[in-house]
């Protein structure tokens, strides 16, 4: 590795936050939230049913015990429901929960709408913005790219949750080269050779997918000179086999994040996403269970559904959201950095979820206990359903591309290893589908999980 950095210890993007202790930054955030409560329900007409609906004024919660106390305000379905409301009523598609003027909107952006109309979940006025651009200057900064450097942005570009990074992009004085995933790899390609990009932002399917294409063509991606690499979405490079593969080919280190989130730390091993933006979300001192939505006490591991709530933003801020998203919390200091706050893993989403014989069964694990396995197999992987989820009648039908360099004759071998893994680790015995290489489809975006025989 040609530009890697010693290695450096992740802080709060706002400094006063890095001299409180636990205790203070929960007050803090407390105090946040009690001023955004008010102002949320000042200026939204569904905000202010959501309080009446659970019985309660703003003025009642006092600490995060009392928030956790108060019903799931907003999921994806609600979320669109209100904006199907201010639709009709208003004519913007921003949503009943919009506490701002429409007028004042600078920017949004979509969810990809994959499953159902796109949400405009990441609308911001200019001084949302502003107080957004921090965290990604932070990160950039973190991941060593300063100002004068070029990134290649390479997302799908226009009315996309991604394309509100481009704001802090530009912010901390980078030249973002933005070329759209959907041009395709070739042009991805040409793009990053003629600019000599100092750093990328992708996600980890196609910051693999590139090291291929390239090497067809006689490239090789370590000739760009990458000082960093920013990767989103996925489990991606919280499989070690595939943190170590984009790093030997750029020659630089991959980070990983959540949005304004956090990011992950400048470590060999993965530590998952520090959560350096307290005083931006109350995330993750929320979770709940997935059924039921009663709140989880949260220890070192302690796993559960990710609830957010923003403060300090005006336009459209999520209030008590349901996001789907399992994750999974760390109390302890990073073992890589020495972060002292909080740490997340993504696990998998609520909704892909599946229950073989009582067990819940996450496929993201599946697959990520699978990579494990790289260079015996590729790391892509299908789950067969021949019904919808998320019951399935066992066994669970995994299908699975060996690797380049496998002997056939030594497939059951390995297969009785994976099996043990998954056993031990995911408490399923599936049964194995070998595929040859290459033969399950990647797509440059989402790569999906399932194979739907329904
Ligand atoms: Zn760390």
């Amino acid at each position: 590795m040609n530009t890697m950095n010693k290695l450096k210890n992740v802080k709060y993007t706002n400094l006063l936050i890095n001299n409180m202790t636990e205790e203070e930054i929960i007050n803090y955030q407390e105090k946040l939230l009690q001023k955004q409560l008010k102002y949320v329900y000042r200026n939204s007409e569904f905000y202010r049913q959501k309080f009446n609906e659970a019985g309660a004024l703003p003025e009642d919660i006092k600490s995060l015990m009392d928030y956790h106390k108060l019903p799931i305000f907003m999921n994806k379905a609600i979320e669109r429901e209100s904006q199907k409301e201010s639709h009709k009523r208003f004519g913007h598609p921003f949503g009943m929960h919009l506490c701002s003027s429409p007028d004042d909107i600078a920017f949004t952006g979509t969810t990809s709408g994959t499953s159902g109309s796109p949400t405009f979940t990441y609308t911001f006025t200019k001084q949302d913005l502003n107080f957004l651009n921090n965290y990604i200057s932070h990160m950039l900064e973190y991941g060593g790219v300063h100002s004068g450097d070029r990134l290649l942005f390479s997302h799908a570009l226009g009315i996309y949750a991604t394309s509100s990074i481009l704001w802090g992009i530009r912010s901390h004085g980078v030249l973002p080269i933005d070329v759209d995933v959907r041009g395709g790899s070739k042009m991805i390609l040409q793009y990053a050779q003629m600019t000599k990009p100092n750093a990328a932002m992708m996600t980890p399917s196609l910051a693999l997918h590139l090291i291929d294409k390239a090497r067809e063509s006689g490239i090789n991606v370590g000739d760009f000179g990458m000082q960093s690499i920013f990767t989103v979405g996925e489990i991606g490079i919280g499989i070690p086999e595939i943190k170590k593969k984009i790093e030997n080919a750029y020659g630089c280190r991959v980070y990983d994040y959540l949005g304004e989130l956090g990011f992950s730390c400048d470590s060999d091993d993965y530590y998952g996403i520090h959560c350096v933006a307290p005083d931006l979300c109350i995330f993750p001192n929320d979770i709940v269970d997935p059924e039921t939505k009663k709140p989880i006490q949260i220890n070192d591991g302690s796993i559960g559904e990710m609830i957010i709530t923003e403060l300090n933003l005006q336009a459209l801020p999520r209030i008590r959201y349901a996001t789907g998203d399992m994750v999974q919390v760390f109390t302890n200091e990073c073992p890589g950095c020495g972060f002292k706050g909080k740490r997340i893993k993504v696990i998998g989403r609520t909704d892909d979820m599946l229950i073989i014989k009582g067990v819940n069964v996450y496929p993201s694990a599946i697959k990520r206990l699978i990579s494990n396995f790289i260079p015996n197999v590729t790391g892509e992987i299908r789950i067969v359903l021949d019904t919808p989820p998320p019951r399935v009648t066992p066994p669970l039908r995994v299908k699975i591309e060996y690797g380049a360099n496998v002997d056939e004759s030594n497939l059951s071998d390995i297969e009785q290893r994976i099996k043990k893994v998954l056993h031990t680790e995911a408490r399923v015995t599936p049964e194995i589908i070998w595929c040859a290489p290459g033969t399950l489809e990647k797509a440059l975006t989402k790569t999906p999980l399932f194979e739907k025989m329904y």
